[in-house]
């Protein structure tokens, strides 16, 4: 799911009239489109519900939930915390949205 919004620096424009003699004024934040697209709803970094599979029963189980850009950033997060415990297979991580 992604959303696009109007840009908020140039408010859309794609160009800064201010920033003119930088590459002809290209808003950076957009790279000139006037919009800017995002997976999540704007503004908003969305939850994952991080699972894994504990090293005792073998079972898959939820843990922990952590904020990330997307579920691959957040499987990577969950994977680096996971490696610093030892209850958790760190490689058995999954990622759901939630
Ligand atoms: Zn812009």
């Amino acid at each position: 799911m992604s959303h696009t919004r109007e840009c908020e620096r140039c408010a859309g424009k794609g160009t800064i009239p201010a920033h003119k003699n930088v590459l002809g004024g290209v808003c950076f934040l957009c790279g000139g489109k006037g919009k800017i697209v995002t997976k999540a709803a704007p503004r908003k970094t969305p939850k994952w519900l991080i699972s894994a599979t504990t090293k005792d029963t073998g079972e898959h189980i939820a843990i922990f939930s952590l904020r990330a850009r997307n579920a691959e950033i957040a499987r990577q997060m969950a994977v680096i915390q996971l490696a610093r415990g030892n209850g958790y297979i760190p490689t058995s991580a999954t990622v759901a949205e939630g």
